[in-house]
């Protein structure tokens, strides 16, 4: 495999960085007191269930007005432990492993690396 040919562009696939999500704007109406109102919402929102802002009762969607691609939102909370684990994967494992068989790692890792690098130039 040469430099610049990486799986993503032969496999024609596009890379996606952050993950993405249909946000629908939609008219709703209130099953009680019949209010109307018009709401930004997931596309897996339930079409009979949000509450109406007036009176709490439930409502249903009347019709999508228009759908847009949004990023999804990360959970920050989740986002944070994530980057826990993250921090600790490598600290665990060097101290896991002898010096010997870290040196041997490295090593092998820096001719890997050199090794691509005369490839490309
Ligand atoms: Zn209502």
């Amino acid at each position: 495999m040469r430099g610049s040919a990486n799986l993503c562009s032969m496999l024609a696939v596009r890379p996606r960085k952050t993950p993405r999500t249909p946000l629908l704007r939609v008219r709703r109406q209130c099953l009680v007191c019949e209010a109307r109102t018009i709401a930004e919402e997931d596309a897996d929102t339930f079409s009979i269930g949000e509450p109406c802002p007036h009176c709490g009762a439930p409502t249903e969607r009347l019709e999508i007005l228009s759908r847009r691609i949004v990023a999804a939102q990360r959970n920050p909370s989740a986002a944070a432990l994530g980057r826990l684990g993250g921090l600790k994967g490598g600290p665990a494992r060097a101290a896991a492993l002898s010096a010997e068989r870290r040196r041997a790692i490295a090593s092998a890792a820096a001719r890997k690396r050199w090794a691509r690098r005369r490839k490309e130039s």
